[in-house]
């Protein structure tokens, strides 16, 4: 059923609308990885990365140490034929890496089940993170699968979902707690909409900005006001707000496992939070739940605290511990660089200032 809902939904759509690659991607098997549910969506999942301590170990890998130095090489020089050089290189860098991804799939699924748990899958827990944004997805995800044919009610309803997903221009319209409404100059907002739609009509980008409703709600209220990501509830009143914070640190199980800001769609789904700060009984429940909407200041805190972490564990001569609160993640980890690469897999993904492997300078594009 859900082959032949799909590609009814994939005749459906308008040519052109979507990168072709998606289709195939969709398609593509892989053993480890990518969520079944999420990728029947089109979920936009990230190139499958490796789990942190493989990606360390890759990337002092001599052949892609070579890459890094050529590169490094060309960076400054105004040769003519430099740019094209440096692409081929991040071409090489590419090719190398996917190679060694697809490596490390193979080796996890010969692997037996059980005892060695594989690492937290990003992607399956990224569809998690922002189906609350896309009504139709988020109750596909379920309804598909409880259905064997398409005339009883739940195939109906998911019929109906998968017409209206086809239908939308956006993927993400709006975030729930920032609804469009929730803006107090909407008339300005509503006339850019206007003109945006009749200048261009190949332009499907949202006009929908999550920021300017964000700061718009929060200075039409004279006191204090907080949009809690977490929960999607506006609180009002500072010492509502230290409440409201304490009652998540209460329920573990509310607070998240990854950590980091996450935009979908051009939406913030859930803000960034410290995994430190969240631990640290002597501060105050709203430090502790401190939201963190921006990857860059999040990243930098995150990276400072860790860092501070990691020398009070070591001055102290205490076990090298996992710091999330809600979490009973593995015994003890043997160095400050295992606990590192068990935080980027599990709870804070790239909160260290390397880039990533398949990072190029955005004009290298062109
Ligand atoms: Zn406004
Ligand atoms: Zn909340
Ligand atoms: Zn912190
Ligand atoms: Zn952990």
């Amino acid at each position: 059923l859900i082959d032949q809902l799909y590609t009814l939904a994939q005749r459906m759509k308008h040519a052109g609308q979507k990168d072709p690659n998606t289709y195939n991607n969709h398609y593509q098997p892989n053993n480890s990885g990518t969520d079944g549910q999420g990728s029947y969506f089109g979920l936009e999942v990230r190139s499958v990365s490796l789990p942190a301590e493989k990606q360390e170990e890759f990337q002092n890998s001599p052949e892609f140490v070579e890459i890094e130095k050529e590169l490094a090489a060309l960076r400054g020089r105004s040769a003519a034929d430099s740019p094209f050089r440096r692409r081929k290189l991040y071409a090489k860098k590419r090719i190398l890496t996917e190679k060694e991804v697809r490596r490390w799939q193979k080796a996890q699924s010969h692997r037996p089940s059980g005892e060695h748990s594989s690492p937290p899958c990003y992607h399956r827990s990224v569809f998690d993170r922002v189906r609350f944004l896309m009504p139709e997805r988020n109750r596909l995800a379920s309804s598909l699968f409880e259905t064997d044919t398409l005339r009883s009610p739940t195939g109906l309803s998911a019929l109906r979902d998968m017409v209206a997903l086809c239908e939308k221009e956006v993927e993400v319209e709006f975030r729930p707690g920032l609804e469009p409404e929730k803006c107090g100059c909407s008339n300005l907002v509503r006339l850019r909409k206007l003109a945006k739609s009749t200048s261009s009509n190949t332009d499907t980008r949202s006009t929908y900005d999550w920021r300017h409703i964000y700061s718009c709600y929060k200075r039409t209220h004279d006191g204090f006001a907080e949009l809690c990501f977490l929960c999607s509830e506006w609180i009002f009143g500072e010492a509502q707000w230290r409440n409201h914070c304490q009652t998540h640190l209460d329920c573990p199980e509310t607070l998240p496992v990854q950590c980091d800001p996450l935009v979908y769609g051009g939406v913030l789904a859930t803000a960034g939070y410290c995994v430190f700060c969240m631990a640290d009984p002597s501060l105050l429940p709203e430090e502790r739940l401190h939201q963190y909407p921006d990857r860059g200041p999040w990243k930098d805190h995150v990276y400072r605290h860790y860092e501070k972490y990691v020398q009070i564990i070591a001055d102290d001569g205490k076990p090298m511990k996992c710091p999330h609160v809600g979490m009973r993640c593995v015994s003890v980890f043997d160095s400050a660089k295992h606990l590192k690469f068990h935080l980027l897999d599990a709870h804070c993904p790239d909160f260290t200032k390397e880039s990533s492997v398949l990072e190029m300078p955005e004009e290298e594009y062109n």
